[in-house]
């Protein structure tokens, strides 16, 4: 029998939702794999923690916000066979968040309509979580 290699990486994305109903975008930087591309802002998951906990972390390093972890509803998932690794990907709708969103990582950020979101170039995990998104928000 052969075994796969694929390695697993766990990752968690938001869809930031501000009270106009815009979704944010972050433009992965120069330098790191899919530079360019708008994604979901988000990380990956730390050995026990649970998704909403990495992704309150991952918002407050990326974005410098407070986001309220019981508030955060699943909305989709992605799965994406990269080349050399599988993306496990669930997208939390957070609409609740303290403090002001800035860019604390040098990063590109776009608060984008629902409407057009499919004219931002994704990463591959990412482009199939909008149609959900959109139907959500409508
Ligand atoms: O952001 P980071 O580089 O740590 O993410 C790990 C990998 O997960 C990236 O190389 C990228 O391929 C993928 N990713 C993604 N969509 C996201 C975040 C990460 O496809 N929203």
């Amino acid at each position: 029998m052969t075994q796969s290699s694929t390695r697993l990486v766990l990752v968690v994305a938001a869809a930031l939702v501000d009270p106009d109903g815009r979704v944010l975008l972050a433009q992965r930087p120069a330098g790191k794999q899919l530079a360019g591309l708008w994604e979901f802002p988000g990380g990956k998951i730390e050995p026990g923690e649970r998704p909403e906990q990495a992704l309150a972390r991952e918002l407050a390093e990326e974005l410098g916000i407070d986001a309220c972890v019981s508030c955060m509803q699943p909305l989709a998932f992605a799965s994406h066979a990269y080349e050399d690794f599988h993306l496990l990907m669930p997208l939390f709708v957070c609409r609740r968040w303290d403090g002001m969103v800035v860019a604390k990582e040098g990063q590109a950020l776009k608060w984008a309509r629902a409407r057009d979101l499919r004219n931002f170039p994704m990463p591959p995990a990412d482009a199939p979580l909008i149609d959900p998104l959109v139907a959500l928000l409508g």
